[in-house]
């Protein structure tokens, strides 16, 4: 089924293209000089000392996690509101995931409920800035530094996120992006992770290639090379960072458009009754830079039963519409079968999962495409009011 306005769609150009065919047309398809290109591309934008590219955003995570010796016996807490992977990349290890409620407003992770989860167990503390709103990173980092705590942002909504003027990923210890196809830009598969720690970033470099010692393209003598640590082939092809050259180059422009739409249609959605914009206070002006992901109407409780019949009418007019995300992590059943989580610990997290639904902003998209949602979501709200 193809709908006229699409919930995500690539934006793939002539320009992806051509690269992927000099690519092909080349002798490297991995170890060279794309990957190395995107690497230096992206840490521009973000404006991080280091980045390295890796296969997905849950590779990148996992691999901090694991740089850090994470295993059974040892706790990270995680927020409930997120996609499983963020849970995933501790769990992986063999340590376990604490989960944390979202705060309402926003989605994003209720900084007032970490230190109460914290045990002589925690290591490390996961941020999800929750379909690109910033968490409050002056604060986690506070707690963070007040126990030690290892921080990793998962930053896979979040290209153009910034707290306090500083992108996202530069806050914690370390921040990890994904440029699965729905991001706000895309490689096919693919992440980064960004650090301002040179040594975490060399360790990850190690790691994502077998614990091998030299890169491909540095053995001088074909054979010799030593494996120096237990290592994870977690690295980017050169067809995909050819890929992420160009995105990063469209990326500005790309922000540039989520944010106009993001206006447009916040401003349609006013009068329609039954919804509210589930933003918190991050209007323009203050500590919180947006990345504009997707605009998420929480319903109303008299609509919440209706959501599927919303979600359906929708995309029988052609909208394509998200949920983010189906459950609090800990509802999910593989986690449920780990251990016997209190849900009702996860309340705040559970009305997101089950009350919101997520509209389409992204630079596929415009101003029309904007008025034809609000207007389809007003008439079918009319129709069940
Ligand atoms: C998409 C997403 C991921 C997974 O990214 P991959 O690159 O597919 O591994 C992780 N965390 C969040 C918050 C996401 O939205």
């Amino acid at each position: 089924m193809s709908l006229k306005i699409p919930f995500g769609s690539p934006i793939i150009g002539e320009e992806e293209r051509r690269v992927v065919a000099e690519v092909l047309s080349g002798p490297i398809l991995v170890h060279g000089p794309k990957a190395v290109e995107f690497e230096t591309a992206f840490a521009g934008f973000v404006g991080a000392p280091h980045a390295v590219a890796v296969s997905s955003c849950t590779a990148g995570m996992h691999l901090l996690y694991f740089s850090l010796g994470l295993g059974a016996g040892d706790e990270v807490i995680v927020p409930a509101m997120t996609h499983v992977a963020t849970a995933h990349a501790v769990a992986l290890t063999g340590a376990r995931p604490v989960f944390v409620d979202a705060e309402p407003e926003t989605g994003n992770i209720d900084l007032d409920r970490i230190e109460a989860a914290l045990t002589e167990r925690t290591r490390a503390l996961a941020v999800v800035h929750y379909l690109g709103m910033p968490v409050n990173m002056e604060r986690v980092r506070q707690v963070a530094d007040r126990h030690g705590l290892f921080v990793v942002e998962d930053c896979a909504l979040a290209c153009g996120t910034r707290f306090d003027g500083v992108h996202a990923g530069l806050w914690g210890d370390a921040g990890v992006f994904s440029f699965y196809p729905v991001k706000h830009i895309t490689t096919a598969e693919g992440g980064m992770v960004v650090t301002r720690d040179g040594l975490l970033a060399d360790r990850i470099r190690l790691l994502r290639a077998f614990g091998v010692d030299r890169a491909h393209g540095e053995r001088k003598i074909p054979g010799v090379y030593e494996t120096v640590a237990l290592g994870f082939n977690y690295r980017m092809s050169e067809i995909h960072a050819a890929i992420g050259v160009e995105q990063v180059r469209k990326l500005p422009a790309f922000l540039q458009a989520r944010s106009e739409n993001y206006r447009v249609l916040r401003d349609s959605l006013q009068e329609i009754p039954g919804i509210r914009i589930l933003e918190g206070q991050h209007g323009a002006g203050t500590r919180y830079t947006h990345s504009w992901y997707c605009l998420n109407v929480m319903l109303d409780e008299e609509l919440i039963p209706q959501r599927a019949r919303i979600i359906e009418a929708m995309s029988a007019a052609g909208v394509g519409t998200s949920v983010y995300y189906p459950h609090p992590v800990p509802r999910f059943q593989y986690y449920q079968q780990q251990e016997s989580y209190n849900l009702p610990r996860y309340a705040q997290a559970a009305a997101i999962a089950d009350g919101t639904l997520a509209l389409p902003v992204g630079p596929h998209l415009n101003g029309d495409d904007m008025a034809i949602i609000a207007q389809t979501l007003r008439m079918i709200i009319k129709g069940i009011h």
